[in-house]
Formats: structure tokens, sequence, C-alpha cells
């Protein structure tokens, strides 16, 4: 006996002879189409009118069978939608294979649906040809779909307002306490590693409590906001100007000596003093001012705390000093 073992059969040549191994199938085309649950139409490949129908068209669609015999089915699909109907019946006759496209089906009464047809054309006894036509009703589906994209969206714009809140103050639109901080820390880290400085600018209202206490807290919110655009203004692009808190900012001055900074606090410091805020002359002072002072990194820090000590410190200097104006950390 030949023990070659032989080579395996090709894969087209082992389903055939799994077919070939079948009970001989007694269910009809009919069969098959009348149980289908989806909606199915065959349609005369000339004039596209219908002439045959399933059970689930009734079901699903509303149309009873002897209503559907002879009716156009583009008659009850919505109008911009026609042409392209029609020519998705014509291009299946044409090329034979199966296609698939979605129509709005506008029934005369009732709920407009949303639904998937697969057309492809159908050899019947006697050489004649008919096309079938599966609708799939995808309305749900096409709700979920819209829903989800919907939701998706505003999660996108949530996600946007939430960025913007964890790094704005929303009171003055600069940057926030936390988005400073991390700032500060990846300047820290280039400047070190770049042998390069940074300065701290930090700012504090003067005699703020007078204000708010004189003039209500609106009043203040409102000088904390014109504030705001004052510092935004006095700045250069590459510093970040922030609301530290409460009454108190911070400008980081990134790849700036202190005495770069001076020149940047001096010049809004004399801004501010000079703008004309209302109830400005009641204050203390006889006008609006800020104190400020200004760390260096690495003169008066090695780590980012440290300089930001360093800058609170000298802020407390210029309190001390009389207000109003600017002190440079000194160690
Ligand atoms: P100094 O010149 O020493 O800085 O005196 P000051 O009165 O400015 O200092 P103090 O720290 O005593 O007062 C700060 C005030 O700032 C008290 C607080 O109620 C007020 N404040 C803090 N945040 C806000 C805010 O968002 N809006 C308003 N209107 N006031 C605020
Ligand atoms: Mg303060
Ligand atoms: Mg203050």
């Amino acid at each position: 006996m030949d023990s070659t073992p032989k080579p395996p059969a090709p894969p087209q040549a082992a389903k055939i002879a799994v077919r070939a191994q079948r009970p001989a199938l007694a269910a009809s085309y009919s069969d098959l189409f009348d149980r289908l649950p989806d909606p199915g139409f065959l349609l005369d490949p000339e004039t596209f009118a219908v002439i045959d129908v399933n059970p689930a068209t009734e079901l699903k669609l509303g149309i009873p069978t002897e209503k559907a015999i002879g009716c156009q089915l583009s008659d009850s699909i919505l109008d911009s939608e026609r042409e392209e109907f029609a020519k998705a019946l014509r291009m299946t006759k044409r090329r034979y294979y199966q296609r698939k496209f979605n129509v709005t089906w506008v029934p005369l009464t009732g709920q407009v649906l949303y639904l998937e047809a697969m057309a492809c054309v159908l050899d019947l006894a006697e050489g004649r040809q008919a096309l079938q036509l599966i609708c799939r009703d995808i309305t749900a589906e096409r709700e979920a779909r819209k829903k989800e994209e919907r939701y998706l969206q505003e999660l996108v714009a949530l996600n946007a307002k939430l960025e913007e809140l964890s790094t704005f103050d929303e009171m003055t639109g600069l940057a926030n306490y936390r988005y400073f901080k991390r700032e500060l820390s990846l300047e820290h880290e280039r400047a070190r590693r770049y042998g390069q400085p940074y300065s701290i600018v930090f700012c504090d209202v003067d005699h703020f409590k007078h204000y708010n206490d004189r003039n209500g807290h609106p009043a203040g919110d409102e000088l904390l906001r014109m504030l705001g655009t004052l510092i935004k203004n006095e700045c250069r692009n590459l510093d970040l100007p922030a609301r530290y808190g409460g009454e108190e900012f911070a400008i980081l001055c990134r790849s700036t000596p202190a005495l770069g900074a001076q020149v940047l606090a001096e010049r809004l410091r004399a801004r501010v003093a000079k703008h004309d805020f209302q109830f400005a002359a009641q204050q203390p002072l006889g006008r609006v001012s800020i104190s400020i002072g200004i760390g260096e990194f690495k003169n008066n820090g090695s780590s980012a705390e440290e300089v930001l000590k360093a800058a609170d410190v000298a802020l407390y200097a210029s309190k001390r000093d009389g207000r109003n104006r600017v002190t440079l950390a000194d160690k």
C-alpha cells in the first residue's frame, strides 16, 4: 500500500466535499423568503414595480400584500433620496453583485423609518429574473448612534471646560495657582538643566481689606478683575501671570534675571498706582496700589519653593517699608 501522505485538499475543494455530504435541501426559496424576519421585496427587473413581498413587510412596514403588488417603492422613499435609490437598483441589475444602501422610508401614514437595503439579482425559473430587496430597520440603531455622537460632543465640550477651569482663574482670566505651580516646576527643571535664571514677581494689593470693607465685596471683585487686565497687559508673551490666591498675583518671568523682572515690576507698580480705580481716593494711601517682591533662581533659592519664599519675604519687606514699592530678595 502506498503510505505516502496525500497533500491536503485545497480549501475550496474541502468546502465542496462537505456540501456533497449534506442531506438534499428541501427548503425552497419561498420558504426562506417568507420566514425572513426583515421586510423583503421582489421587483420587476425592468420596471422595478413590486411583484412579491414577504409577511414581514406587512408586519414591519404596515403594507398589506395586496396593496404592495404593482407599487413603486420609490413612492415611499424620501423625495431627495429617490434618484439615488433608482440608481442603486439600476446598478444592482447591471453589475449583478449584491449592493447595500440606506433609504429613508416615508409612508403615507405612520412613522418614518431608516432602512438598510440589501439588493441583488435573483435568477428565477424559465430564465426570468427579479431584483430581491431585503430591508433591515435600522431606525433604533441610528437613533442610538446619534445619541452617542451627541453625548460624545457634550463630553468633548465638558472636557474643554474642565481643562479651562483647571487652568484659568474664572474671575481674572489669568492662570490659576495650580497651573502656575505646574509651569513653575517645568521652568525650574529647564533653568536648572541649562544653567539659566528665572524670576518670580509676587504682588499683593495694598489695604485691600479696607477697600472691601468700605466699598463692598463686589467692588473688590471688580478691582481684582481690572488688576488682572493691567497685569496681563504689562507682561510679555513668555511671562506667565497668575492669580495666586485672593488678592495676590504672581508672574513667572521665564529665562529672566531679577533685574529684568524688576523692570516689569516697576512698570506694573507705576501703572496700577496711576490707574483711575473707583473709590481709589478713599484708600489709606490715597490711591489703589500694589506691593511687589522679586525672587530669582538661583541667587535666592535652589528650589522653586525657596525662590517663591524669597519673593514672598521681599514682598513683605515692601509692605513694611510703606507699600506701593518693589523689593528684590536680598539673598
Ligand atoms: P496689606 O496691605 O497688608 O496687604 O493689607 P490687606 O488689607 O490687603 O491684607 P489682608 O490680607 O488683611 O486682606 C486681604 C483681603 O482680601 C481680605 C479678603 O477678604 C480679601 N479678598 C481675598 N480674596 C478676595 C476676592 O476674591 N474678592 C474680594 N472682593 N476680596 C477678596
Ligand atoms: Mg494678601
Ligand atoms: Mg493685601
